[in-house]
């Protein structure tokens, strides 16, 4: 090897060890710049860790379920399920997403139902979308069976296509039309249903070793508030790594709106889900976003008790967290393992602060956990969410303004400054901009699915109805 090659050898090796590509690194900086300054906390994930969760839109809308709410346009379900527009338009959406949000970021293949997609489709618009630099989660009623699941899992040939398959699965008493349990009264009457989704993918594993991680989304109303925790304590062991709460908002669908959905803030539902949990859950550590939209806490179950990985009042975890900051930036899940790990090792070799921070916070968890005896039968890994979205109104006024570029009023300020942040955008390519969930629900998916309807209008008669309502 003569000097020149040794020097490009030393190129590459650096390049492939940085823990921070120039793409990621212009990518985090915009989000960061994006902020309102109300954002910018030392807890504030985003622009540090992460660009914010993606989601698909206008690639599948029809659904064969009725909740209410909904947050899906009236039109919705005039659309046909066409699998070709759907991968070309996942790709445009994804493609666009990493160009402006680097690679590495979740994203939800969500319509629509997603088990409404031929199985081929939804695994080809799933491997566009890894193949855009996302990683990807597929969002579902979780109505389907072990043969739905094992033709998208595995191809014609029996061969997997995939290593591990992320599913967010929404049960709750507000859907109406599910098989086994059309008109839910009570979310206890779900439970049969939480546990044959969980155990469907288990087999999945023992029979073709393909992993799963499962998130667990519910919508709560006044009806069912009070059965959060209970939710929680009976499901918390039987798969589930995310239990996800979405307190409802007046979106979407208005003549699926109920009355009520303002009685009740984000402090009573937080306090059903710590009741659900059997502690309190810091949720301050570390902010995604806005605080009035998400709610985190990451940790584990320890046999029944549950403990965070970071206390929002110990003042060392929150030290630690600092020290993580500073040594790692970017989404760390993304690429090969080989090159994942020699980026991890170098930034801990800048930053060696990094490892006593790490070592007391493993410390203080043991401790919460009750120590090594307690371990003894594992951590089953979980994590606690809580997202409001914003009323429609409300959404569409902020919006206005942001757009125009004109001063909100005082009462619009919070909501202008909860769009800025927001955690959960999807990608319109064709005007060149992320916009935010309860924007797309709100402003655009009315629009899109007029359009849809003339594009993808449902073959009367060959195709019935799929509403189950
Ligand atoms: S989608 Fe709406 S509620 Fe969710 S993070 Fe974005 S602005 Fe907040």
């Amino acid at each position: 090897m003569n000097m020149a090659q040794f020097s490009a050898l030393l190129r590459r090796l650096d390049h492939a060890t940085r823990l921070v590509s120039p793409e990621v690194a212009t990518a985090l900086q915009r989000r960061w710049d994006e902020l309102p300054e109300v954002a910018r906390t030392p807890a504030q994930v985003l622009g540090r860790r992460s660009t914010g969760c993606e989601g698909t839109h206008g690639v599948f809308p029809q659904c064969n379920f009725g909740c209410r709410p909904c947050y899906h346009s009236t039109d919705a379900n005039r659309v046909r399920i066409d699998g070709p527009h759907t991968i070309d338009n996942v790709d445009d959406q994804m493609a666009f997403a990493r160009s402006v949000r680097g690679p590495g970021a979740y994203a939800q293949l969500i319509g629509g139902e997603v088990s409404l997609l031929d199985p081929d489709d939804h695994a080809a618009a799933l491997l566009a979308m890894s193949a855009n630099g996302r990683v990807p989660m597929s969002f579902s009623h979780g109505d389907f069976d072990d043969d739905y699941l094992r033709a998208l899992a595995l191809g014609p040939d029996g061969k997997r296509r995939f290593e591990q398959l992320s599913f967010a699965i929404h049960i709750d008493s507000t859907m109406q039309g599910r098989r086994s349990v059309p008109r839910p009264v009570s979310e206890a009457e779900l439970d049969g249903e939480r546990a044959r989704v969980a155990e469907m993918f288990q087999r999945l594993r023992r029979d073709h070793g393909i992993t799963s991680y499962l998130a667990h989304n519910m919508t709560v109303t006044p009806d069912n508030l009070d059965e959060v925790a209970g939710v929680i304590g009976r499901n918390r062991h039987i798969g589930y790594r995310m239990f996800s709460f979405q307190p409802a908002a007046y979106l979407g669908h208005e003549n699926r709106w109920q009355p009520g959905y303002r009685g009740f803030g984000d402090d009573d539902v937080w306090a059903r889900v710590e009741d659900g949990a059997g502690t309190r859950l810091p949720f301050r550590a570390l902010q995604f976003g806005d605080l009035r939209c998400n709610r985190v806490t990451w940790g584990g179950f320890v046999g029944d008790r549950y403990v965070p990985v970071l206390d929002d009042v110990d003042s060392r975890d929150l030290a630690a967290r600092d020290r993580f900051f500073e040594a790692f930036s970017g989404p760390l899940g993304h690429g090969p393992l080989l090159g994942r790990s020699l980026r991890i090792a170098r930034a801990v070799a800048s930053h060696p602060s990094v490892v006593p921070a790490a070592i007391g916070v493993a410390g203080r968890f043991l401790g919460r956990a009750g120590g090594l005896r307690a371990m003894g039968g594992g951590i089953h890994p979980t994590t606690f969410v809580m997202h409001r979205f914003i009323d429609a109104a409300d959404t569409a006024a902020a919006w206005n303004h942001l757009e125009r570029g004109t001063v909100p009023p005082e009462e619009l300020i919070g909501t202008v400054e909860r769009l800025q942040a927001c955690a959960y955008s999807m990608p319109h390519p064709e005007v060149g901009q992320m916009v935010p969930a309860c924007v797309q629900h709100a402003v655009l998916d009315p629009i899109e699915n007029a359009q849809l309807v003339e594009l993808l209008p449902r073959r009367k008669a060959t195709e019935p109805s799929a509403d189950r309502e």
